[in-house]
């Protein structure tokens, strides 16, 4: 069978923040066809995470990030500067939420100081994407959803809906149960929803249950599980729906 035309995605990190089952945080890679690859999502562990998987960060022409967490975009100091020592020179463009052009220098500058200001050989745009917007970097086409997940004032969490030509792939980030998910996952091929606990209810975040009882709702193709807490993880065996694992390569 052909893949032309497919997307290819890749689990390089679908873990919690907390290292749950040895996972690595959030870090989606998604290549469409003939084109450079983007992130959806760069937790701090994400570059070890691409490298086991045998993916050139330097590749990387875009990050669409859920929300301003440390498991969601503290990996893109790492990211830059590695582009910067390793001599990239193809521009990064950083998409998130509003308050990204401010927090991410501000990261930086506590992780490596006098990083944000460092002179390199490409360019590092951010764009910020508020809910109900959209915009398009490295080709792909991302819309931005509120959810209910807070981090950190005028900083809205955002669940994604990224379009790569024909594919459609939907994320819900973090985010308690909004009917908003319903706009994310409709029509898409792939939803890729956090799950972090079974039935337990944990604030501003996606329980199994509610996606089970949300599941006539969700009118994606597929829906691949992410983000679980070890709670979730010792029980995969009764998950209604298919889970992630890093490393996990689907084709959609
Ligand atoms: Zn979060
Ligand atoms: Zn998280």
């Amino acid at each position: 069978m052909s893949s032309a035309g497919q997307v290819t995605v890749t689990f390089a990190g679908c873990g919690d923040a907390f290292g749950s089952g040895g996972r690595y945080q959030a870090c989606v890679h998604v290549r469409p066809p003939g084109a450079a690859p983007v992130l959806l999502d760069c937790g701090a562990t994400s570059l070890p995470a691409l490298r086991r998987c045998g993916l050139d960060p330097g590749e990387i022409a875009a990050v669409f990030v859920s929300h301003l967490h440390g498991d969601h975009f503290g990996g893109i100091p790492f990211l830059i500067l590695n582009g910067q020592f390793a001599g990239r020179a193809s521009p990064l463009t950083v998409v998130g939420p509003p308050g990204t052009a401010r927090r991410l220098p501000e990261l930086m500058e506590c992780m490596f100081p006098g990083s944000s200001a460092a002179r390199r050989r490409f360019g590092v745009e951010v764009e910020e994407l508020r809910p109900g917007a959209a915009v398009t970097a490295a080709g792909v086409r991302a819309e931005g959803f509120g959810a209910d997940h807070p981090s950190g004032p005028d900083s809205p969490a955002l669940a994604l809906r990224l379009t790569l030509g024909s594919t459609v792939i939907g994320y819900t980030g973090d985010t308690a149960w909004t009917d908003a998910l319903i706009d994310v996952a409709a029509g898409a091929d792939l939803l890729i929803a956090e799950a972090y606990y079974r039935d337990k209810a944990v604030p501003y975040h996606l329980r199994h249950a509610d996606l089970v009882a949300h599941a006539g709702e969700l009118a994606s193709r597929r829906i691949v599980l992410t983000h679980m807490s070890a709670d979730m993880l010792d029980h995969l065996d009764q998950a209604r729906f298919e889970a992630a694992a890093d490393g996990l390569v689907l084709r959609v």
